[in-house]
């Protein structure tokens, strides 16, 4: 399994107000993940190649095609923290 550090929770639709999770009810951290993470609305809607932490980075896993109008199953957020 490959280690994505976008899949957090604080990028998670189900993270609710002082850090609790709408599905576990239980609080999180930015670290923790789950098989029922929901990638935040807004986030989906700016997944390309620019807003990637990876754009013009070494680990970037398409360095020829990445562009503004694209993005790969490697994007992660540049908020993301790891
Ligand atoms: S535990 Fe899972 S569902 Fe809950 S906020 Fe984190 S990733 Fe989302
Ligand atoms: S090709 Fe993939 S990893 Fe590279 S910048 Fe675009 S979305 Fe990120």
């Amino acid at each position: 399994m490959s280690i994505r550090f976008g899949n957090s929770c604080l990028n998670c639709e189900n993270l609710m107000e002082v850090n609790t999770c709408k599905v576990h009810s239980v609080q999180v951290g930015n670290s923790y993940t789950c098989d029922t993470f929901e990638m935040k609305a807004a986030l989906k809607a700016e997944q390309n190649c620019i807003s990637c932490v990876r754009f013009e980075a070494s680990d970037c896993a398409n360095p020829k095609k990445a562009a503004p109008s694209m993005s790969c199953n490697h994007w992660a957020p540049k908020n993301a923290s790891a």
